[in-house]
């Protein structure tokens, strides 16, 4: 059998915390469990949200709990051009339109009465935001070179791609659902990509044959079994482990300024400590 190829992907917006530490421990076990490697790759397309300090931060935080990956880590940011190759051929397929709605746009015109969207993993599962902008608004706003999203045409790429599969070796073989996505956006207005179409890019040039990740981005993977399938791209197999939660039963995010490794670190634990905090013997 090939050999294991894993990933770590953090983003860096915040200092990683222990749901975080289980991750790339999670990652890195599966890969050594059969002599494979571990990769690392900074997520950080989210310009107005990622620091470099951050990026350097956890990179000595997962260094200093014992974490051993190969070097240099990809940066999502550097690699921009991978990202317009694969949009120049979905365009080329026809696959692909340009989405002037903002948020508040797209939520006020959901909200109308006759409207019943779908709710989807990444909020209303809208299907031809093309039809909810009268055209010569769209005109408008093209010609005043307002800045666009690239939405995927989901009806005209699941009828080109065909039924598809993937295996998520927890939970067997699952039948990809995308079209619970919607239209999905692969390139926002302020960056020429997106969480799906850069992660999907990334997994296959990296050469990862696991993708392992927390069960929150579980529906994420029928999207990127779909891009796999448009972009021609090698298929990985996928876990997706458990979130971990605090004493309080929630889980541990960023936002929540959960506890982080760098604060573990000030109150002087030990990485065999933070270890143990969250359960890993691995
Ligand atoms: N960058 C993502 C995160 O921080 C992880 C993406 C992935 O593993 O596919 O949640």
């Amino acid at each position: 059998m090939a050999q294991i190829v894993t990933r770590f992907a953090p983003s860096p917006t915040g200092h990683l915390h222990l749901g975080h530490a289980y991750s790339a421990l999670f990652a890195e076990a599966e890969a050594r469990s059969d002599g494979g490697r571990f990769l690392v790759r900074i997520e950080d397309i989210d310009r107005g949200r990622c620091r470099p300090e951050f990026e350097r931060d956890m990179l000595e935080d997962l260094a200093w709990l014992g974490l051993d990956w190969e070097h240099p880590e990809r940066r999502q940011s550097d690699h921009m051009a991978d990202y317009e190759q694969a949009l120049l051929r979905l365009e080329a397929l026809g696959l692909l339109y340009p989405c002037f709605l903002s948020r508040k746009e797209l939520n006020e015109t959901l909200s109308a009465p006759h409207m019943a969207p779908l709710m989807g993993p990444d909020g209303p599962a809208v299907i031809d935001t093309d039809q909810l902008m009268d055209p010569d608004e769209r005109t408008r706003r093209l010609a005043g070179g307002e800045p666009y999203a690239l939405r995927l045409r989901m009806a005209q790429a699941i009828e080109r791609a065909g039924s598809l599969e993937w295996l998520d070796r927890d939970r067997g073989r699952q039948v990809a659902t995308p079209s619970i996505f919607g239209d999905v956006i692969l390139a926002r207005k302020d960056v020429r990509t997106s969480y799906h179409l850069a992660v999907t890019v990334d997994d296959a040039l990296q050469g990862v044959t696991l993708v392992t990740r927390g069960e929150d981005l579980f529906q994420a993977s029928h999207v990127h079994r779909l891009l796999q399938a448009l972009l021609d791209l090698p298929v990985p197999d996928y876990r997706h482990h458990r979130l971990l939660t605090n004493e309080t039963g929630q889980r541990f995010a960023k936002r929540d300024r959960a506890v982080t490794l760098r604060q573990l670190r000030g109150l002087d634990h030990t990485p065999d400590e933070v270890r143990a905090m969250i359960d890993w013997n691995g």
